[in-house]
């Protein structure tokens, strides 16, 4: 088969990203959150533990806590007993209320808007300020986790292994506006379809555009 153009594989991604809203119209963020203060926190909870379970402890704490300032106030001890249920809780809590404490002093409790000025919080990196800074404020991103990871190097749109990376080579394919939903879309997708280590190739709406479909997923996933 003769190599790829450029240009067919940015016709290839936006077919991609076209079929996955025909198939999944219903994609969005699984976290549960009433303003862009839960949002931050919700996300920040969710690194390495399920949105189920993640939607499970923040009523309580939302209901608890509700502004910057409240959290930056409460004792660390208090946090860690509101979140104990999340893995990580320890450093969850320490960072979160690192974070608060921030906000309120550089920012009057409101929530940077930026992904670049969300990075400098404690406890946030790129992905999670990536996350926040499209859901909250609009901002063109796509931040990339596991699932999108792999799928980015099964349909051969990238083979890096890094997170930045993976990022900087899907933005080169698509336009900065289509960033956000590709990356909701390419997220449930590997939840449903395009999973680790047993992928549905056979049931998948973007099969006719993957170059390895029918991967064995052992040989081509590598999970973070
Ligand atoms: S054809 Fe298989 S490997 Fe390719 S995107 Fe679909 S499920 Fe994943």
């Amino acid at each position: 088969m003769a190599r790829e153009t450029k240009e067919q594989k940015r016709e290839r991604a936006a077919r991609i990203i076209d079929a996955l809203e025909v198939a999944i119209p219903e994609a969005k963020i699984a976290l549960d959150y009433g303003n862009e203060l839960e949002l931050l926190i919700a996300v920040m909870l969710s690194a390495q533990a399920t949105d189920v379970l993640v939607n499970k402890v923040t009523p309580a704490l939302f209901a608890r806590y509700r502004t910057a300032a409240d959290y930056a106030a409460a004792s660390e001890e208090a946090l860690r007993e509101a979140i104990r249920r999340i893995g990580l809780f320890r450093n969850k809590a320490k960072n979160l209320k690192a974070a608060m404490e921030l906000i309120v002093r550089e920012h009057g409790g409101a929530i940077p808007r930026t992904r670049e000025a969300l990075q400098t919080l404690p406890g946030v990196g790129w992905k999670t300020a990536g996350v926040v800074a499209h859901h909250a404020f609009g901002a063109h991103a796509f931040p990339v986790d596991t699932h999108i990871g792999r799928i980015a190097r099964r349909l051969a749109l990238t083979r890096e292994e890094d997170p930045d990376k993976v990022e900087r080579d899907l933005c080169a394919l698509l336009p900065p506006e289509r960033w956000g939903r590709a990356h909701q879309l390419v997220i449930w997708h590997g939840r449903r379809t395009c999973i680790a280590q047993r992928p549905q190739c056979d049931a998948c709406p973007i099969a006719a555009d993957c170059l390895r479909v029918g991967v064995k997923a052992k040989r081509v996933s590598k999970q973070r």
